[in-house]
């Protein structure tokens, strides 16, 4: 029974249920620290009772915009913040039936790989509470791996959503960039960002997507396109796919077991009825570097917002130079102050060319090789998420190069704009890894149907 049916008819006793769950889990000693803010319980509604996703109780990345929650970014800057207005994808999904439970934590502004860049303490991974979720939207996916709500949306800049799917064994899906509506996603990096979904089944993360997709007035980069029936690709199988297997991807980051699991989830495959082959994508190397570039020069302008006048906590100084710098300086944590200043850095006058305009560069390179890939006749490409199951809680942080390769194979997708599903593939030394499945441009459907294949032979992994 998918989490749609399992929430039809039950009215609001399924969400009740999970904010007691919530609350019960975070104020005890297997506290996950996965939310922000929980819903009052006495004042949920279901505004569409016959739905698609009729009292299926959802939770929501603290950087999409309520009206009814706080919206942080896991930044203090924000502490308190309430928005005006709210997120399309949020209100597409309580139009659907859905009811908002609660706001899950995530690195500050979207800026890291391990939930530990969250100004209000690290999420922790709900298979082993020493470790790490993954980041950014870590909040969301130890949320439904602990199996406190059945949905969650996410964020996914650099692999925010795919990554800490990964980390947590649960399906996390970034869309095609312009499937989804971005109005009311904080902004960080807004040529990479899309809004994703997180499920324990592949069917659950695809029903999701569907309802929040399609075009959006309020979004200009929001495509007219129609959206496909993603629930039925889902369950279509693997039979006749062509899945590319990149060459590059599984050479010096992989770890030895993460290569024999990608290894088995080949056989998965192939006795699906796909035919695999090796491909080469030259210039996925260049990736992070590249990103690393491009986002924080995007952030630098998109975080000048928090000055203290327009939004957010207020240092008070007697004059407003002090006051932005006072605000700025107490507001923002140390990772989002290392990506606006070099951000500043590469779009300065005498660095302008040198480094952005490479990173453009390189970024056309790297698209085109996905497009000259899919174009020889490859449907899908099959990768690991990531290159090793979750780390330890401040393995990685003091070192920021060692934290960025975390993306290493989430990254390119963003930068080409195309989409991209993480799904569990069974163990890597007792935790929960995941392979990931590209697509070309608006192919979500071929993506789905070999993430089914997967999980129809691997199962879930809910902790
Ligand atoms: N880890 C990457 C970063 O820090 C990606 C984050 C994301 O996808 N939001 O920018």
């Amino acid at each position: 029974m998918s989490a749609a049916e399992a929430g039809q008819g039950g009215g609001l006793d399924r969400a009740r249920a999970a904010i007691a769950a919530i609350l019960e889990m975070e104020a005890g000693p297997e506290a996950l620290n996965a939310f922000r803010s929980v819903a009052d319980p006495e004042a949920l509604t279901i505004q569409n009772p016959d739905g698609p996703l009729a009292g299926v109780p959802l939770a929501l990345k603290d950087n999409l915009a309520t009206l009814d929650l706080d919206t942080t970014c896991g930044s203090k800057v924000l502490e308190g913040y309430r928005s005006p207005f709210e997120a399309t994808v949020v209100q597409r999904a309580v139009a659907a039936g859905a009811v908002v439970v609660g706001k899950t934590n995530m690195d500050e502004f979207a800026m890291g790989s391990s939930t530990e860049n969250s100004a209000y303490g690290p999420t922790l991974n709900p298979h082993d509470r020493t470790r790490v979720p993954g980041g950014s939207s870590g909040g969301s996916a130890a949320a439904v791996a602990a199996g406190l709500v059945p949905m969650a949306l996410g964020s996914d800049t650099g692999g925010s959503v795919r990554q800490p799917a990964g980390l947590c064994g649960v399906v996390g899906i970034k869309p095609t960039y312009g499937r989804v509506s971005r109005y009311g996603l904080v902004a960080y990096a807004s040529s990479l960002d899309q809004v994703g979904t997180f499920g324990r089944t592949v069917e659950d993360a695809a029903l999701l997507l569907q309802v929040i997709s399609g075009h959006d007035d309020r979004d200009a980069t929001s495509a007219r396109r129609e959206v496909p029936d993603l629930v039925a690709a889902s369950g279509r199988g693997a039979g006749g796919l062509v899945v590319g297997l990149p060459q590059e991807y599984v050479s010096h980051h992989l770890d030895e077991e993460m290569r024999e699991s990608i290894n088995a989830a080949v056989a998965v495959l192939e006795d699906a009825g796909a035919e695999v082959r090796p491909v080469s994508l030259p210039h996925a190397k260049h990736a992070i570097a590249c990103y690393y570039v491009i986002a924080p020069a995007e952030a630098s302008s998109n975080l000048s917002r928090y000055d203290g006048v327009r939004y957010g906590v207020r240092q008070a100084e007697p004059d407003l130079v002090s006051m932005y710098e006072a605000t700025r300086s107490h507001g923002l944590g140390p990772e989002v102050k290392l990506r606006i200043m070099l951000g500043t850095y590469v779009l300065s006058a005498g660095y302008y060319d040198e480094y952005y305009g490479t990173a453009q560069r390189a970024r056309r390179l790297i698209t085109e090789d996905f497009g000259r890939v899919y174009a020889s006749g490859v449907d899908v490409l099959l990768t690991p998420t990531t290159p090793n199951p979750a780390f330890e809680l401040g393995e990685r942080t003091s070192d920021p190069l060692e934290m960025y390769l975390s993306d290493v194979f989430t990254v390119p997708a963003n930068i080409a704009g195309i989409p991209g599903v993480s799904v569990p593939i069974g163990r890597v030394r007792g935790l929960p890894v995941g392979a990931q499945i590209l697509a070309p441009w608006w192919q979500e459907e071929p993506m789905l149907a070999a993430a089914g294949a997967l999980e129809a032979a691997y199962g879930s992994e809910i902790a």
